[in-house]
Order: structure tokens, then sequence, then C-alpha cells
């Protein structure tokens, strides 16, 4: 078997917010063509892990980005839209992205034909429903043709079917070779979407495991107790 290549490695990772820590000692390594899904408990740590994956937050310990993770994006819950049109959201994204004019329309219409918004592209973006901000927003993503997408809790508030667009979605674009990590709550969409999940607990990672032996594995008690729901609200 080859040996995986790594995207993003952390090795003893800690991420304080004044007295709060919010990570401690987390080694973890994204490899290329991972879907994972980082679970756990409210104020865990999974937005803090995404966060310091990407670079936004300052840390103690290492994060090493190989060259082939240079081009990567991240999602927020919330996706920001501009007050412009839908096609205009994504041309400008391309512009602040640096493509060249050229590409702009055409790499705009396959991302607005990939993500089922062909028919709102004339719409103010501000008016779309949540579900479609969110597929406008994984759109305005993919036509950057990020290599790694990190994705917070892309379904958040969406109903079942604007759910299941998305998640459609992220599995196209998984199958086209990107890389993502996503943090979530349903554990259900992580076992549909994740080829590995990793478990968080108070800013510590608990497991680490291919997405069928998470599920399968019944050693760890709290990790056990958390998959049947009786850690839900574990904020400290
Ligand atoms: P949720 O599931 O509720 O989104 P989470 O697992 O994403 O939670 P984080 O948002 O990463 O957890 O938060 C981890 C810890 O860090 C929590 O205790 C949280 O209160 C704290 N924290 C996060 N961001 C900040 C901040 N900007 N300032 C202070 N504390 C913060």
């Amino acid at each position: 078997m080859n040996t995986p290549t790594a995207m993003v490695s952390l090795a003893g990772l800690g991420v304080r917010y004044g007295a709060v820590t919010a990570l401690r000692g987390v080694d973890l390594r994204v490899n290329r063509g991972d879907f994972i899904a980082l679970v756990g408990a409210n104020g865990s740590g999974k937005t803090t892990l995404l966060q310091a994956l990407h670079g936004m937050v300052a840390h103690t310990g290492s994060r090493v980005v190989s060259e082939l993770a240079a081009a990567q994006v991240m999602v927020f819950q919330r996706p920001f839209v501009l007050r412009l049109s839908v096609a205009n959201n994504l041309r400008l994204a391309l512009w602040l992205a640096g493509v060249p004019a050229r590409e702009r329309a055409l790499r705009a219409a396959q991302a607005l034909q990939r993500a089922g918004l062909v028919a709102l592209r004339d719409r103010p973006a501000r008016a779309l429903s949540g579900g479609q901000q969110q597929r406008l927003a994984l759109a305005r993503a993919w036509a950057i043709r990020p290599a790694l997408l990190f994705l917070d809790e892309p379904t958040a508030n969406l109903d079942p079917s604007a759910k299941r667009e998305i998640e459609t979605l992220l599995t196209g674009f998984k199958a086209d070779g990107m890389t993502l990590v996503m943090s979530t709550h349903n554990l259900g969409q992580a076992k549909r979407l994740a080829t590995r999940v990793v478990y968080l607990e108070r800013g510590d990672i608990r497991a680490d495991l291919p997405t069928a032996d998470f599920f399968a594995q019944h050693g760890d008690g709290r990790t056990e107790q958390f998959l049947r729901g009786e850690l839900k609200w574990d904020i400290e």
C-alpha cells in the first residue's frame, strides 16, 4: 500500500483563549484524499481545530503545510454572501483568488451548474434561502479549485432536503479528488460522508479512526456515551 501523502500535520498543537484551553497537545495529520469528520460535544474544540489547520489562530506546537495544500479554503458555518447577484458573488471570489479574467466567466458558469444554481444566477444572493446560500458558499469554494477544503458544520440549521443537497455536493467534491475536513454534530452525516472520524473532548483528540472502526468500537466508554448522545452539552 502507498504511504499516504500528508497535506497538513499538527504536532503538539495547543490553542488558548485567555484562561480557556481550546486545544491541547493535538497531533493530527490530514492526508491527501481524506474526508475527515470532526465530532465532539459543544465546546470540545472542533471549530478551533479547523481554524488551527487552516492557519487562522495563534498556537503553540507545530503546523506543517505541504505545497500540495497551498490552495485551501474554509467555508464557515454561516456563509457570508455579498450584496450582489449569485453570479457576481462567484465572479468576485474568483477575482479575489487571482483567477485570470478570461477564465472567470467559465469557472463561474461551471460552479453555478455544479451547485444547481443556474436558475438563480441573477437573484440577489442575500435573498436566497439558507440552503441555497450554503450551496453558493460551496460553489464559491469549488470554483477556486482548492486541494483542501475545511467546512464548519456545513448543514447546521438546514432542512433535510437542503442537507441532502449539500451532502451530494460534498460527495462529488471528494470524488473529484478534493481533501475535506468537516466539523459536524450529525453522526449520521459523519457515517455517510467521512472516511475518517476524529473525536474531540475538551480540546483533546480521543479517537482518530477509519469511519467504520469508529462506529464499531465500544472500547472507550466516553466515546460510546457520546455516540449514544449522552455527552451533548459538555461546555467547560
Ligand atoms: P460547537 O460545537 O459549540 O461549535 P466547538 O467544538 O466548535 O463547539 P470551539 O468553538 O472550538 O468548540 O471552542 C472550544 C473552546 O474554546 C470552548 O470552550 C469555547 O468557549 C472557547 N472559545 C472558542 N473561541 C473563543 C474565543 N474567540 N474567545 C474565547 N473563547 C473561545
